[in-house]
């Protein structure tokens, strides 16, 4: 009897530990210190999910990506380009191949998209203070991916020619670029639906009710601006209406905004989730590029008026150029159900937001509740080229020189 007693008892303390193992509040997986919460906002009463969160694993392995890293193969050729034609994804591909072998870049795979090309971050420079832009996002919004490539191409072609001002600047600064968050979606309006490979893909199936003109999202229909699994995606609080842009199931519409069915599901968002981790905690500024409107958005009324005032000060030198508009906190919606953005992320890993797994989201005690304070002084701003969308190189080439956004990404570097 006295045997069976103590076979119980190892038996309860093994489940004991297994227990405590399982339930650890706060684990720190691989080099990464990321913590997982174990706990959840106080007043989720207050909201109705549309969209579920992103399972635990998913979002450890998304951060804990095994990158693949490019090696020089030769010497660096200096490259030509100036929005003279279209470049396919391919072209594009062997610009960033091209721009590596010089020494000051460094190219990086950081993903996949769902029709299986690479998703690129590409940093150039040695130097501590870092910035990040990130394009590409949105399907038909292709001039961005073609700007900042431009950008980057001057700078390592005057870098190679031995500028004096560049080499000091790369010597400084890392500029850290996703240039192409959306592979397929840049690739399908370049180049048409018959390149989408992967022929069971949603937006293939559907390829004849779809304008491409203003297609946002990518190959399963997502828009992958609004899949992050920041604190307020995929929900709007009680006292709202969903807007009626947001819709819950694939979308072909151009006024239409799925936030998919498991927020950070898209392989392109889990490439995000890697990016935004890997550097948030060493930038000074973020900026990501949209097209339309020729205004900035530099505001996120429930993160901190610090934020803002960082943000405004970038919002402003990128106004003092080009005369985009600066749009305030009265155009930004919270908790309608529009949330999910890359900046809504971002801002909210620079505010100390940590992951929960009971959300499946960032996590603040709070979902309305004002944060009063960054963890991370950054500035982040969304501006929105072009007065519209388009296909024409030539308003796209003119945008680049007449509002000089050489200049623009120039000046929001060496701000810092
Ligand atoms: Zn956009």
């Amino acid at each position: 009897m006295k045997k069976v007693f103590n076979y119980l008892f190892i038996i309860i303390l093994i489940m004991g530990v297994l227990y405590i193992i399982n339930n650890n509040d706060n684990i720190k997986e691989n080099n990464n210190d990321i913590n997982i919460l174990n706990t959840a906002e106080s007043n989720q009463d207050d909201v109705i999910y549309f969209a579920k969160g992103m399972n635990k694993e998913d979002y450890l392995s998304a951060i804990n990506y095994k990158t693949q890293i490019i090696n020089k193969k030769k010497e660096y050729q200096k490259i030509l380009y100036n929005f003279d034609q279209y470049l396919d994804y391919k072209e594009l591909e062997n610009i960033y191949y091209n721009l590596n072998n010089s020494n000051i870049v460094n190219l990086e795979i950081i993903g996949k998209s769902v029709d299986n090309r690479n998703i690129y971050s590409i940093v150039i420079g040695k130097g501590n203070k870092t910035i990040m832009f990130e394009a590409g996002n949105h399907a038909a919004e292709f001039a961005n991916p073609l700007f900042i490539t431009k950008f980057i191409i001057d700078l390592v072609n005057n870098y190679e020619a031995e500028d004096k001002d560049i080499i000091n600047l790369l010597n400084n600064y890392k500029i850290v670029v996703l240039p192409v968050v959306n592979p397929d979606g840049y690739n399908t309006l370049i180049t048409g639906v018959n390149t989408i490979k992967n022929k069971d893909l949603f937006i293939y199936k559907n390829r004849n009710l779809i304008d491409f003109n203003y297609y946002k999202g990518n190959l399963n229909g997502v828009d992958l601006n609004r899949n992050m699994p920041s604190q307020n995606s995929g929900l709007h609080f009680k006292r709202y209406n969903l807007l009626n842009t947001v819709v819950l199931k694939p979308s072909i519409n151009k006024m239409e905004y799925y936030a998919g069915k498991y927020l950070g599901n898209e392989p392109e968002t889990k490439a995000l989730i890697f990016w935004h981790n890997k550097y948030y905690q060493n930038i000074f500024a973020y900026i990501t590029l949209h097209s339309s409107g020729r205004v900035i958005y530099s505001s996120k009324p429930n993160l901190s008026d610090e934020l803002n005032d960082l943000s405004n000060k970038c919002a402003q030198i990128v106004n003092n150029i080009t005369g985009y508009r600066i749009l305030g906190s009265d155009y930004e919606e919270v908790g309608e159900g529009n949330d999910g953005t890359t900046t809504d992320f971002i801002t909210e890993l620079l505010s100390g937001y940590n992951f929960s797994k009971i959300t499946g989201r960032l996590s603040y005690h709070k979902y309305d509740k004002k944060i009063n304070k960054l963890k991370y002084k950054v500035c982040v701003i969304n501006i929105e080229t072009l007065e519209s969308y388009t296909n024409d190189l030539n308003i796209i080439k003119n945008e680049y020189y007449d509002y000089n956004l050489e200049k623009v990404f120039m000046d929001l570097i060496k701000q810092y």
